[in-house]
């Protein structure tokens, strides 16, 4: 029984700190103030947001903000998704009123999404929607085997990994 009820008093303790840790606000870096754990509708689908740090860079609200829709699909882009920049190439092509432009000289690019139905393939990711909603290119696994020389396998295990990716500066 003794035992019984010090597991009792160590688990209301363990909710007591959970609580104190989720329910607390802080500050992030872009000036607002957030819950550790905030429930976000983006493009009409709801989930909850906890940040990956404790001091993070931008608040939920923020980070949602910066959510787009695939040129292709309309699927949602978040902050954080691998992308693709594919030039659109039928004559007449219209560019959508959601689609974001990453460039449109010398020729029109369209950020999209990495989604089975919508790349081609994976070795076609190039680059991140990253905060505070802008694209950071990376070499595509393609560039890669062409800085290579082409002459070694390209090992990418994760290409929706940004750790794994390497960066190019921008060339606006
Ligand atoms: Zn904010
Ligand atoms: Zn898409």
């Amino acid at each position: 029984m003794r035992i019984l009820r010090r597991i009792g008093l160590a688990l209301q303790r363990w909710q007591a700190i959970f609580y104190v840790y989720f329910g607390r606000r802080y500050i992030c870096g872009c000036g607002h103030t957030a819950k550790w754990k905030t429930v976000l509708t983006i493009h009409g689908h709801s989930g909850v947001y906890a940040p990956q740090s404790k001091k993070p860079d931008w608040c939920p609200e923020c980070w949602a903000k910066a959510a787009i829709k695939c040129a292709w699909c309309g699927n949602t882009i978040l902050p954080g998704d691998a992308i693709t920049l594919y030039i659109p190439t039928k004559e007449d092509f219209q560019i959508p009123e959601h689609a974001v432009v990453y460039k449109r000289e010398p020729q029109v690019q369209l950020v999209g999404c990495l989604g089975w139905d919508c790349a081609m393939s994976g070795a076609d990711r190039a680059g991140f929607w990253v905060m505070p909603g802008k694209v950071q290119r990376v070499m595509s696994p393609m560039e890669k085997l062409m800085a290579n020389g082409g002459l070694e396998v390209v090992v990418e295990n994760d290409l929706t990994d940004p750790a794994q990716a390497i960066p190019i500066p921008d060339e606006i």
